[in-house]
């Protein structure tokens, strides 16, 4: 366990070197930061004009480089990130799982688990996420622990379950089903309800729980639905992230006005155009969150490795190549595109959004500063929480990553931060439960 305050004292970090995370890897030498009793940035200056309060703590951060925290705007806290069963994935299993976390055993275990996920996560230098996917309410519940200052956590936006088709993508284990636009408004304001600050749509297959080759990634919830949850949800200002995994799949959930594509596919003019411009999204545009950690390491590991089924073998190819395309497509043409990794799934632990900034780099074109700045600033603004982070501004939260390296140089300076300070409050020396096995999988593909 880290060591963690729920009292915030004010502090100063002192003679710092700082990556503002802008997207040019703008460097900053011999800064120094103030964060007051609030938790919020108070100053950003040179050290020799910098003036510290007798009552604030000193850190020296000499030799220190200072980042804001990481976004990770695609995440699951069910499970931590180790191969899920594949039996499990059937609408059998899915039934028997989903009856297990709703029972009395279930409930307090799942508490417990999303609390860990959450607290790695933090620890891994993630300050901020939205989940997109929960089985139930138990996330919306830490969040606001968490934002209570009562346990440790990155500032959450909480999806609660994701909406589908019946026996769609999700269902029944982390998804509320409808077959009608209305059935579909009605599971909007049921999630709203229990408090929800996001939510996901299930707009085709997924490679998970799909049971035969060419399902991921098939269109499943009409357009017709699909328009009446962005309306629902755009009503209260809550944005909609769509699980889509093939070029038409992308085109319905853009016209019905999903605010994010989750995944993603390989795109075409019409799609780039519907990104740029989309009438009925929140802002008028929709971002995307390809997930690469999800998914390409899958396609690259042995399967007798893996675990994985041929049909979900199969179906990772297909819809690989079309979000690793499709990212780089969307970043050529200077779309906005945000930072997710799909945390829980098979072979993506809670503490390695890292990884994804890797493979941004590796397989979409980006370069470490643009990495860095979809993961901070451009995440903040999909998620509309820019006004209180993404970056080391005056008034913002203190959300920000004391690093031993320069992850402009090596990314890998990201894997554990010196101190993680999350609304203000630090955590110093964090460390996180590692799968040393699946570890060296994944430094084989994307080291
Ligand atoms: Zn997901």
């Amino acid at each position: 366990m880290s060591h963690y305050q729920s009292i915030i004292e004010p502090f100063a970090l002192t003679h710092v070197r700082i990556v503002t995370g802008d997207e040019s890897g703008t460097v900053l030498n011999n800064m120094t930061i103030l964060v007051d009793a609030s938790g919020r940035i108070e100053q950003v200056a040179p050290s020799v004009e910098a003036s510290v309060p007798d009552e604030y703590h000193r850190l020296d951060g000499t030799g220190k480089t200072v980042m804001p925290g990481l976004i990770n705007a695609h995440t699951h806290l069910f499970s931590q990130g180790k191969p899920l069963n594949p039996k499990l994935a059937t609408p059998r299993g899915q039934r028997i799982v989903s009856k297990l976390v709703h029972s009395p055993i279930g409930v307090p275990y799942m508490a417990a688990t999303v609390r860990h996920n959450a607290q790695t996560l933090l620890d891994s230098g993630v300050t901020t996420i939205r989940t997109l996917g929960d089985v139930g309410y138990e996330v919306v519940a830490l969040r606001d622990r968490i934002a209570a200052g009562e346990v440790p956590g990155p500032r959450i936006l909480a999806s609660g379950p994701l909406l589908a088709i019946p026996e769609g993508h999700g269902a029944p284990l982390i998804a509320l089903t409808s077959s009608t636009p209305e059935g579909a408004r009605e599971c909007v304001a049921r999630n709203i309800a229990h408090g929800v600050n996001a939510i996901k749509i299930a707009a085709t297959g997924g490679v998970t729980d799909a049971q035969k080759v060419g399902e991921a990634g098939s269109p499943q919830m009409s357009v017709e639905q699909m328009r009446a949850i962005c309306d629902e949800a755009h009503e209260h200002g809550i944005i909609v992230g769509a699980h889509a995994q093939s070029a038409e799949g992308v085109r319905r959930a853009l016209k019905a006005g999903v605010d994010t594509i989750e995944h993603g596919s390989e795109l075409d003019d019409e799609l780039i155009g519907l990104f740029r411009h989309n009438p009925n999204s929140l802002r008028g545009y929709s971002a995307l969150v390809p997930t690469l950690s999800a998914g390409l390491p899958l396609t690259m590991i042995d399967q007798k490795t893996t675990g994985i089924t041929d049909i979900q073998l199969e179906n990772s190819k297909t819809v690989v190549s079309g979000m690793v395309n499709g990212a780089r497509q969307a970043h050529e043409a200077g779309l906005t595109v945000g930072l997710g990794t799909d945390t829980g799934m098979t072979f993506v632990p809670q503490y390695a959004t890292w990884r994804e900034l890797v493979l941004l780099v590796r397989f979409a074109g980006f370069t470490p500063a643009q990495a860095i700045h979809a993961a901070t600033q451009v995440n903040a603004r999909i998620l509309g929480v820019d006004d209180v982070t993404g970056s080391l501004s005056v008034g913002k939260s203190a959300d920000l990553l004391v690093l031993d390296g320069d992850p402009l140089k090596d990314l890998r300076a990201l894997e554990q931060p010196a101190l993680v300070v999350a609304a203000g409050r630090p955590v110093f020396r964090p460390t996180v439960e590692r799968f040393p096995k699946i570890d060296e999988l994944l430094d084989g593909v994307c080291a």
